[in-house]
């Protein structure tokens, strides 16, 4: 450990033992089953990074005049570690993760954890927790960094103390097992992001603005949201917690990134295993009319959600305040099928990594 390292204190012992863990992990609903470590590193103004620890998962301690709690500056990550033939366990694409970690923090006027931290904090908990890590092909280990502004001030400004955090839970496949196609509602009730706003920063609020609407699609038989610009209400730009890509007359389309969308990690993976396979790939705006007008001439032939939590799942349906469409034959298609097969088999150490993404 070098004298600049942050990191104080050793690892606290697992309590918990091999049976028990599975016992735990038996049914591992989306973000229930937490692992039995955290990471903890603080920064102020002063000190900049210092107090590094891994601790027991346990509730925090704060000031109830908490500036992340008053004013929202709180920025949060979400990867995968998976289990690898070899026993050992990769993240996926972590540098990605750590940029964009970074980035976000800028954008709430926060500090920015320098990449190496973040990559040492989750090998830290990954070496902890390591029997939480599962074997099962549909599983993986979801990391939760999270930042948050810890100074007991209800000034309205910046924080001067941080505390970051770094979480550990046990995921099952997002939609279930293998994945079935889902249906999404596009409503125009409400707007997620605005230009100049903080839609690509991946900030606790954009997800708290987004609950009433995934309440809406819920109501309409739908399993997620599609978001449209806000200014118009016109354009397709993401959804609630993933991308989105159309198979078009053969080409796979994506919105780009307009600054009102976040710029996810696997929305970049696909793009480029597309590109690599020969498909014709294009970020380009796609307005709503023309998916339906697509879906309804056929010259749309697949639509599909992606990202950390969801990876490539097939959207099957859209659903809209004027009516309902069916996207191809409303199964998996052979575009979504072969982009959603090669990243698993990426994630799981089944494929080759040519660009280094398995960390
Ligand atoms: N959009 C939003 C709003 C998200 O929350 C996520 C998940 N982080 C994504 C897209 C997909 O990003 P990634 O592929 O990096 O998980």
């Amino acid at each position: 450990m070098t004298p600049a390292s942050p990191w104080t204190t050793r690892p606290a012992p697992r309590r918990l033992s091999t049976a028990d863990i599975a016992a735990r992990c038996a049914t591992p609903a989306f973000g229930e089953v937490l692992t039995e470590h955290m990471v903890s590193l603080r920064w102020s103004a002063g000190d900049g990074w210092h107090a590094g620890e891994v601790l027991p998962h346990a509730p925090i301690a704060m000031d109830p005049a908490m500036v992340g709690l008053h004013y929202g500056q709180v920025v949060f990550e979400g990867l995968k570690a998976y289990h690898q033939p070899d026993g050992s366990v990769a993240a996926f694409r972590p540098e990605d993760h750590a940029r964009r970690f970074r980035r976000s923090a800028a954008r709430l006027a926060m500090p920015e954890l320098p990449e190496e931290l973040f990559l040492e904090s989750l090998a830290a908990l990954v070496d902890v927790d390591r029997a939480w890590v599962p074997a099962a092909d549909t599983r993986s280990l979801y990391l939760r960094p999270i930042l948050y502004a810890t100074d007991a001030s209800l000034a309205l400004r910046p924080a001067r103390e941080y505390r970051y955090l770094l979480l550990a839970l046990v995921t099952e496949n997002f939609f279930g097992a293998g994945s079935p196609p889902v249906s999404v509602w596009a409503g125009t009730g409400y707007s997620r992001a605005a230009r100049g706003g903080t839609g690509e920063a991946k900030c606790a609020g954009n997800y708290a603005g987004g609950f009433l609407a995934q309440a809406e699609a819920a109501e309409h038989g739908c399993q997620q949201v599609v978001w449209l610009d806000a200014a118009e209400h016109r354009l397709v730009e993401e959804m609630g917690g993933m991308n989105i890509f159309f198979v078009v007359d053969g080409a796979l389309v994506t919105p780009p990134l307009s600054g009102t969308l976040l710029p996810g990690v696997t929305r970049e993976s696909v793009l480029t295993l597309a590109a690599r396979a020969g498909l014709a790939v294009r970020e380009q705006p796609v307005p709503l009319a023309d998916v339906l007008a697509g879906c309804a001439d056929g010259t749309i032939t697949e639509a599909f959600a992606c990202g950390t939590a969801a990876v490539v799942t097939p959207i099957g349906r859209v659903v809209t305040e004027e009516g309902e469409w069916r996207v191809g034959d409303g199964a998996t298609g052979p575009v979504t099928g072969r982009l959603r097969a090669h990243l698993v088999d990426l994630h799981l150490g089944r494929a080759p990594d040519p660009d280094g993404w398995r960390y």
